[in-house]
């Protein structure tokens, strides 16, 4: 799976911008502010829909431009396609089209080109929150299972409609009466999201010890765990099980809900713990430990997308190398010889043997 070429017009600092890529690896050089990270950004926004710095689609256009436009021509599974994204100011919905033809939903998207972001912090990600841990795998599944990504999106919007009839009751008690049917539905959207995060995790784990295995010179083994409410024993069982499991968590945890005020029941709080030789890592990993592990783990994301959709996905990382020591340079570097990668990087550093190197100033190529 490769970027045959890019454009760009009126996106971020871009105003009108084109570049042809290398099936390799690309390097995007230039000073800082001058669009390496933007030109990721515009790739992601492509891959899944989303940009991954920011939720409003505004901040993405041009400033004082009326729109912005990405296309580019991709090759995926033997074919050439081109994948476009017209995103207007004001309140006119974005549009996506597929080698020509206009798509409804993101959705129809997935898959065409796939794409694994390593940014810098991503490396904290073993000793940050919850949350970061939850991003991880949500970004990775939604573009590997397009009905989990519908699952998300639907769970979202529940938990939001919950929590605010939770609010709501002070002043309308009656409102609790629609608690019931939140739930069931809750519970069958987050008995998907549980097991298909667990069992992601299940995967990524056994790939993530390797390469860590592998680093660390065989001597510290990582282990990964899913952490779901307490109910759920075993978050890998069938998802009629965990929904069963979830309505008893429901059951058990109402009248907390209705006396807090907020959703205390559901995987939206869940976690994964990571551990080395079984110490967890985010109370006792070392930085270079907590590093080499994060290193791997999207090593391993790598890993699953190509043995589950038979192709390399397009790896980006951004700022990452800066921030490594030589030795943990080298273990990417080496792990990354095959497909096409884009690695953004200032100019004063030394990697710019690697491949093709684009400069970037300005929002344009110098
Ligand atoms: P660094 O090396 O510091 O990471 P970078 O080259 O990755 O820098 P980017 O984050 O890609 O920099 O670009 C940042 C620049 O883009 C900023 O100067 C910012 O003001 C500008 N920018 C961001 N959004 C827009 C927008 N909507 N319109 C115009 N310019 C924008
Ligand atoms: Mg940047």
């Amino acid at each position: 799976m490769r970027i045959l070429d890019l454009s760009l017009t009126g996106f971020r600092n871009y105003a009108d911008f084109s570049c042809a890529f290398e099936p390799g690896v690309n390097l995007i050089v230039g000073q800082n502010a001058q669009g390496k990270t933007n030109l990721l950004e515009a790739i992601c926004y492509l891959s899944r829909g989303t940009a991954f710095r920011t939720r409003k689609e505004a901040e993405l256009i041009r400033f004082g431009a009326e729109y912005a436009e990405l296309s580019a021509r991709v090759q995926s599974f033997g074919r050439e396609q081109t994948m476009r994204a017209v995103m207007f100011a004001g309140r006119r919905p974005r549009q996506l089209f597929l080698s020509g033809v206009k798509k409804p939903s993101r959705e129809d998207l997935n898959g065409v080109l796939t794409t694994v972001l390593f940014c810098p912090e991503d490396l904290l990600v073993l000793k940050k929150g919850a949350a970061e841990r939850r991003k991880l795998l949500d970004d990775a599944l939604c573009q590997l299972r397009p009905k989990y990504a519908l699952a998300l999106e639907e769970y979202r919007k529940l938990l939001a409609q919950k929590a605010a009839v939770l609010r709501a009751r002070i002043d309308r008690p009656e409102m609790l009466e629609l608690i019931p049917d939140y739930n069931e539905r809750m519970a069958q959207t987050g008995a998907i999201l549980i097991t298909t995060r667990a069992k992601y995790l299940r995967q990524l784990a056994e790939r993530a010890a390797a390469h860590h295995e592998t680093f660390s010179g065989g001597l510290e083994r990582l282990t990964l765990t899913y952490q779901t409410v307490s109910t759920v024993t075993d978050p890998t069982a069938p998802a009629l099980e965990v929904y069963a499991r979830l309505k008893d968590h429901q059951a058990s945890h109402y009248r907390a809900e209705v006396e807090s005020m907020q959703c205390l029941s559901g995987p939206h709080k869940d976690d994964f713990e990571a551990a080395l030789n079984g110490l967890p890592m985010k109370a006792f990993g070392s930085q270079g430990q907590t590093r080499t592990a994060a290193i791997s783990l999207k090593l391993a994301e790598r890993d699953i997308f190509e043995d589950d959709t038979g192709e390399l996905p397009v790896l980006l990382l951004d700022d990452v190398l800066s921030e490594l020591d030589p030795g943990r340079q080298d273990f990417v570097l080496n792990r990354i010889r095959r497909g096409q990668v884009f690695i953004t990087c200032c100019e004063q550093e030394k990697v710019t043997d690697l491949g093709k190197s684009i400069h970037i100033e300005n929002g344009a190529i110098l």
